[in-house]
């Protein structure tokens, strides 16, 4: 039978078992769309990275003896729109079936779901072979329960996958080596150059300023260096393993101005878009660590297989367990929006203009950066969770809805109420500080709470917790923080300072 087989832009699975047969009745399509371009205004880096690993991708397929059909944004016969697409072609080339690999996006889910009604050939669709987990997966796991512990999860899926175990106990005896605290960088020289893929990107840039794609980020100054095909993404893989795992945990959580990386492993792209699996990730620095037990700590190596094996593959459930409704969630009935500054990185607040500003130069931070930087601000300010999702589904190369909202409108704003995570995020500027570098740089004080130069997080975290007491206050994990609020002799003027802040949030 004459079939047609959809790719999306994120299914770029060479491994998948579609391709293990040339067959010359298939036919794979590929499309680059205004609907995917323009669904949010995506980061600059992140359109490029898509479609030339798409084209990429593409060209792996042709040259194994596969036949595609690649529709370019600017080509004629684009009409912009999925269904109209699919449509158009299976009657235009009298196809008899429609198959495609099951989208990681609600969004598409439903569309998808509504084409395959639409056609009037059978329609089929494949699991995308990628997640060591089906989508139903983790609902089932915590069936009944009201808060989903990723820890017990996690042990789940270590034992499952049979990841650093011995025998039926965790390997040195404990799951979890995350320490109570994680350093700060003091040592510039410990730092090794990330592992870059420069490349020309011109003809796509241009493309895509003739169609006024409209973007945001800076692709300008930067060259861009994101690994666009499976290769590039194993050699940021074999870097990672060869020269960073061995401080990755330890400094996992610092804050520096020196270095938008640090020991991360830049691999959320490769892995998002499936050009690696995350098995493959996870076992291939297991047997490094294995290999290199006395140079490399477990802790660094368990650190980061949970972020992959747990994490990852956590929020994925959690995403299916929950939508569509997680999307409308707002616990804290948050209602401001986020001020300019996050479209320029220019505000007086170095911990902000540096997270934020890196983030539109590189398409890239940290999870710290995300989480206890720009995510702690947007919730200690009060931001609509529909904002900062928006910006962040935007702006990091690595943005899909179903790990984006998960870690952005769950873990980081707690608009879910705690099915992510059991406390709200959220710290004053002494965390901030302690971290690393900012507030050296900073026209702010971190000691300071009341008066000039007073760090906006010291009040903003006060004024938190005191206008969600009644959301709060029985949470037995932050009781605590209402004690000590109480007691604070300078409560009022606390309050003060913070609703002056809060009045223009643009000044600060
Ligand atoms: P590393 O620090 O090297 O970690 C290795 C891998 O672990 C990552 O590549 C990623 O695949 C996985 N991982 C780590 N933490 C998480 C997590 N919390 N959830 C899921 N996977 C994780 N990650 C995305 O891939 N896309 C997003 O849109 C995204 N949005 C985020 C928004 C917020 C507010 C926060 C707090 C986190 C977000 N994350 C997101 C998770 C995490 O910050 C990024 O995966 C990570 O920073 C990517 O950089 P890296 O590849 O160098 O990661
Ligand atoms: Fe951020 Fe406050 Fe430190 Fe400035 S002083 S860098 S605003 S935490």
């Amino acid at each position: 039978a004459k079939t047609l087989r959809l790719i999306l832009g994120d299914q770029l699975n060479s491994q998948h078992s579609w391709f293990s047969e040339k067959d010359p009745s298939i036919t794979y399509l590929m499309l680059e769309l205004r609907q995917e371009t323009d669904y949010v205004h995506h980061h600059i880096q992140k359109v490029i990275a898509f479609f030339l690993s798409m084209r990429n991708f593409a060209e792996h397929l042709k040259n194994q003896g596969h036949k595609v059909n690649y529709v370019q944004l600017d080509q004629e016969d684009n009409t912009q729109d999925l269904e109209k697409m699919i449509m158009a072609l299976v009657k235009k080339h009298d196809f008899d079936q429609f198959e495609y690999q099951l989208p990681d996006e609600y969004r598409l889910d439903v569309q998808l779901k509504s084409i395959s009604k639409n056609l009037v050939i059978p329609c089929r669709s494949f699991d995308s072979e990628h997640f060591l987990t089906e989508r139903e997966y983790v609902k089932d796991f915590f069936q009944g329960k009201k808060t989903f512990l990723m820890e017990s999860f996690y042990h789940q899926m270590r034992k499952d996958f049979n990841i650093l175990m011995d025998g039926k106990e965790p390997v040195q005896g404990k799951w979890n080596f995350d320490h109570e605290n994680r350093a700060a960088l003091k040592d510039k020289r410990l730092l090794s150059k990330p592992k870059l893929h420069p490349k020309n990107v011109s003809e796509i840039l241009e493309m895509l300023e003739t169609a006024q794609v409209k973007t945001i980020g800076n692709v300008g100054d930067s060259p861009f260096a994101w690994p666009c095909s499976r290769a590039e993404s194993l050699e940021v893989l074999d870097h990672f393993c060869n020269h960073l795992l061995v401080h990755f945990g330890d400094y996992q959580d610092a804050l520096t101005t020196w270095d938008p990386f640090l020991f991360h492993s830049r691999l959320s792209f490769a892995l998002n878009t499936k050009m690696l699996s995350p098995l493959e990730v996870v076992k291939k620095v297991e047997n490094y660590w294995k290999a290199h037990q006395d140079e490399i700590d477990i802790s660094q190596a368990e650190g980061f297989i949970r972020q992959i094996l747990g994490w990852r593959e956590y929020m994925r459930g959690i995403y299916w367990a929950k939508m569509p409704d997680f999307a409308e969630m707002n616990f804290f009935n948050h209602q401001r929006k986020l001020p300019g500054w996050f479209w320029t990185g220019d505000t007086k607040m170095k911990c902000l203009s540096h997270s934020i500003g890196q983030s539109l130069d590189l398409a890239y931070a940290h999870h710290i950066q995300r989480l206890m930087v720009i995510g702690n601000f947007a919730l200690l300010a009060g931001i609509h969770p529909d904002e900062v999702d928006k910006w962040y589904l935007g702006v990091y190369i690595d943005a899909i809805e179903w790990v984006e909202i998960t870690n952005t409108r769950g873990m980081s704003q707690f608009a879910d109420g705690g099915i992510v995570g059991t406390k709200p995020y959220v710290a004053s500027a002494n965390y901030i500080k302690k971290q690393g570098n900012y507030c050296t740089h900073c026209a702010y004080d971190p000691k300071i709470k009341i008066g000039e130069g007073a760090c906006p997080f010291n009040s903003l975290y006060w004024h938190f917790y005191d206008r969600n007491r009644d959301k709060l206050e029985k949470n037995p994990r932050i009781g605590m923080a209402y004690r000590t609020l109480d007691k604070l002799k300078n409560k009022e003027e606390l309050l003060e300072q913070a609703e002056s802040y809060l009045k223009d949030l643009d000044r600060l």
